[in-house]
């Protein structure tokens, strides 16, 4: 039972993906076949396949994604076949402690799976077409870095019809992220002076999110001198390369010597996390958005948080409920008001995802997304 079909898999940290068929079963009773239209390649992949976090392989990366439901299983209601889905990759049980808490991205539930490789009971769907007694892992219960993907029947958010599926994709990660770390974390309001360090496929979102929100002062920070340029069509206010001079400096002159009311930090980089959290105001907040390698360690001077109120908060998928945020977004986009279209960069093919994690790794300006027919 199941499909044939070609698939990229990660066998080892550090070699390249290798792109293979592969058999996906059918569908459980809550989980969904969905054929995929689009994926992103974000730096979540890209840090899993370089082993600068944990993943247990074999297993096929993916989990910025759109497509299409192909077939679902007993007990879904949700969505039909020939529904076009965004993927989550926190779909939440909704009956957890935290999905009670209204933080559906740190779902009990989705936490094991996630950590088993697999969907919510722990196993996997999928498995090597050349071997089949060898399974092969899941990502994020999305692996999208392949032909279909099978997902709990939460992980699938309704799209409507005049949404690219590129679009779609990319509002699955990327775009939800920077979106929620402002709206959610940093409430950003209007007026504020906001601080932006990292101006990538997160970055250009949380730019974005602050203009909306009324931002008066939107400074991008990034080492690379040519993200000046993307940093501005987001709405960036000014730009900084923190190997010119003192961030922290520069954001006082910009705002009555106080800081940044927020920074949302997006490299995940030890020293970045430190400079951001210097150049927020005595009462202001540092959203840490970026992931940082495993085990590593950033440093702040402890006396300065309590006597200077600040905040540090973690943000992971936006803060808030990723689903009504991916609407929300959905809706500005239809509108008119939020860009995604500029942050699609090339369309490629599943045979070049190596090569646009080398890319990525260089540092581009914009998303590569992989396309299926
Ligand atoms: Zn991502
Ligand atoms: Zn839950």
């Amino acid at each position: 039972m199941g499909h044939i079909m070609k698939a990229a898999v990660l066998y080892e940290a550090g070699k390249p993906l290798v792109v293979e068929e592969v058999v996906v079963a059918d569908p459980k009773e809550r989980e969904v076949l969905v054929r995929i239209k689009a994926t992103g390649v974000c730096h979540s992949d890209l840090n899993c396949a370089r082993g600068l976090s944990r993943g247990t392989m074999p297993l096929i990366l993916g989990h910025e994604a759109s497509g299409v439901v192909e077939r679902v299983g007993s007990s879904v209601s949700r969505v039909k076949p020939g529904d076009r889905v965004i993927l989550s990759w926190a779909p939440a049980c909704g009956h957890c402690f935290y999905c009670h808490e209204q933080h559906p991205a740190l779902c009990d539930s989705y936490n094991y799976a996630a950590g088993q490789g697999g969907l919510w009971d722990g196993t996997s769907r999928l498995k090597r077409a050349a071997k089949p007694q060898e399974t092969i892992n899941h990502f994020s219960c999305v692996s999208s870095f392949a032909e279909y993907a099978v997902v709990p029947e939460t992980g699938c958010i309704p799209m409507h019809e005049e949404i690219p599926f590129a679009v779609g994709a990319l509002v699955g990660c990327a775009v939800t992220t920077g979106f929620g770390a402002v709206v959610n974390d940093a409430k950003v309001r209007a007026g504020d002076c906001v601080a932006v360090i990292g101006v990538g496929g997160v970055g250009v979102n949380a730019i974005q999110a602050a203009a909306i929100n009324g931002a008066e002062t939107i400074v991008a920070i990034d080492v690379n001198d040519e993200k000046r340029a993307v940093a501005e069509k987001f709405g960036a206010t000014h730009f900084f390369n923190p190997k010119t001079g003192d961030a922290a400096e520069y954001l006082r002159g910009l705002s009555h010597g106080r800081g940044a009311d927020s920074a949302i930090e997006c490299t995940g980089r030890p020293p970045a996390l430190t400079m951001a959290y210097n150049l927020v105001r005595p009462g202001g907040t540092l959203v840490v958005v970026g992931i940082a390698a495993f085990g590593e360690q950033f440093t702040v001077a402890a006396s300065t948080l309590p006597n200077s109120q600040r905040k540090i908060i973690g943000s992971n998928y936006g803060g808030g409920v990723p689903e009504e945020d991916i609407q929300r977004i959905l809706s500005l986009y239809r509108k008119g008001r939020f860009d995604i279209d500029s942050q699609i960069g090339e369309r490629i093919r599943l045979e070049q995802v190596n090569e646009a994690f080398d890319r990525l790794e260089q540092g581009v300006l914009a998303r590569s997304i992989i396309e299926f027919a």
